[in-house]
């Protein structure tokens, strides 16, 4: 055999690794810019207008291209087009976090590449993901022995607690058109993907009626029930919110525990979005309930200000969701013979995955637990604030924010009705791309949305948006109340 080939493919194999040298002028590159990113930041937007070129990223060059070239395209294309999650002025939707530890967590993931899916191949990335997990179960009141999933996001999370809910109470083929769902208009849509996704599009889903601050009605529950019952339908899963996307509203958690337990439900608490506030010693009884649901997601990308990528899914019985996940293959025997710390495969439809538990821990064990609970209590507050200045101001306001979410409106002029008036203030906010708010649809009614969960949303934004939305108010010809003040 000709080696000559063979060395061939070598040499130019080998440049996928680095020489040190070549290493340090990445990473010196990629930190430059990581810093002049996060330095800019109270110059930049928090939205740009996109004006991605065709093709622009469709260029793969036979031979490498400068890390600075690559850099000046990434700030160009990507980093200056459309929302900007990192700015402390991105009030829209949720806002995603950032906090800088993150990178360097999912910088040593990759570059030590452990194997996370296995407990037997990498016996100390499973422990700690675990431990994340145990510590998220603790937060929220769940007992010792419960576990569940670090995953890519909040829907994912979603998607494995409604699978595991559907084998736990043997929802089969069969039974699916005759097994209830219950929940609110205000779920997050990814709850409702997550059933189709799971089979579950045709069994019967029963949307109930809600209160004035957009909760579910207990006794329009048991209302409905009792029909259901009466038709000769099982009630199967009862979806809660504890904190909704459009209001932040949250579900009465504790009647409705009673009543899944009464009715043999599976009781699953969708908490992407406020399950942090457990962290407040003084929201936390908000959420009083939540400890007794079945399974519940949080998502560490939002309360807990990390970057996007991480959500996670508790579940209280453990070996339900092992009897929906776990496999066995013939070329995984080695694993099998592990004992001790399950694996995030046997609980998650994930094998090969992200070391994401690095993300979270560095985090977490760099600042200590303070400032997260100090933050999250801040967002909660601003918004308030937000609450009570908007309503002198002469905006119109739903509910008193019990979280951090909240939604207004502008009650509009003669020339420039309500329903006219804040699309178009929506607009001009956009336009201008110092703030990033969005909007959304309640009882068909237009509403602004404020969603303050960036950590870097502090006093002085709130007052900037405020004197913003004035400044847009008066150049739609909008009146604005003098504030007494
Ligand atoms: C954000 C959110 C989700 C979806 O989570 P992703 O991380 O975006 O996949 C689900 N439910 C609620 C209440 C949310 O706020």
């Amino acid at each position: 055999m000709n080696l000559d080939e063979l060395k061939a493919l070598e040499k130019a194999a080998r440049q996928l690794e680095p020489s040190p040298n070549q290493r340090e002028g990445w990473n010196r590159a990629v930190h430059a810019y990581s810093h002049a990113f996060l330095d800019s930041l109270q110059e930049r937007n928090a939205y740009d207008a996109p004006a991605v070129e065709d093709g622009l990223f469709a260029v793969y060059p036979e031979e490498g291209r400068p890390m600075e070239e690559l850099l000046a395209q990434l700030e160009q294309w990507v980093d200056r087009q459309g929302i900007n999650p990192a700015s402390g002025r991105h009030l829209g939707y949720v806002p995603g976090g950032g906090v800088y530890a993150t990178a360097l967590g999912d910088y040593l993931a990759a570059a030590t590449n452990r194997y996370a899916g296995i407990n037997f191949a990498s016996p100390g990335a499973v422990k700690m993901e675990n431990e994340l997990i145990r510590w998220m179960c603790r937060l929220a009141g769940f007992p010792p022995n419960s576990l569940g999933n670090l995953t890519s996001g909040g829907s994912i999370a979603n998607l494995i607690a409604i699978t595991t809910a559907r084998d736990a109470l043997g929802v089969r083929a069969e039974r699916v058109s005759k097994s209830v769902i219950y929940l609110t208009r205000q779920v997050h849509h990814c709850v409702q993907k997550a059933l189709r996704i799971a089979g579950l599009a045709e069994a019967p889903i029963r949307y109930i009626d809600m209160d004035r601050q957009f909760r579910i009605r207990p006794d329009a529950l048991e209302q409905q029930i009792r029909t259901d019952r009466a038709a000769g339908l099982t009630p199967f899963l009862l979806v809660a919110s504890a904190g909704t996307t459009d209001t932040g509203a949250i579900d009465p958690l504790q009647d409705l525990a009673a009543i899944a337990r009464a009715e043999g439900m599976w009781y699953h608490v969708d908490a992407a979005y406020g399950g942090f506030f457990l962290l407040s010693e003084k929201l936390r009884p908000l959420l009083q309930g939540i400890a007794q649901a079945d399974s519940i997601v949080m998502d560490p990308h939002k309360g807990l200000f990390l970057s996007y990528g991480i959500g996670a899914v508790l579940i209280k019985d453990i070996k339900a969701q092992y009897r929906s996940y776990h496999y066995q293959a013939n070329y995984m025997q080695d694993a099998a013979l592990e004992s001790g710390e399950p694996s995030p495969a046997d609980l998650s439809p994930e094998l090969t995955k992200h070391f994401r538990g690095l993300r979270m821990w560095l985090p977490l064990q760099l600042l200590g637990a303070r400032p997260f609970k100090a933050a999250i209590e801040e967002k909660a507050l601003l918004c308030r604030y937000f609450f009570h200045r908007a309503q002198e101001m002469g905006f119109e306001t739903g509910p008193e924010p019990a979280l951090s979410i909240m939604i207004f409106r502008h009650p509009g002029s003669e020339q420039l009705p309500a329903e006219q008036a804040n699309p178009a203030l929506i607009r001009k906010i956009w336009e201008d791309g110092q703030f990033f708010l969005s909007s959304t649809q309640i009882g068909g009614e237009y509403w602004i949305r404020l969603a303050v969960l960036s950590f870097r949303t502090h006093l002085q934004e709130i007052e900037a948006l405020l004197l913003k939305l004035q400044q847009l108010c008066k150049e739609l010809g909008l009146p604005i109340a003098q504030e007494k003040r």
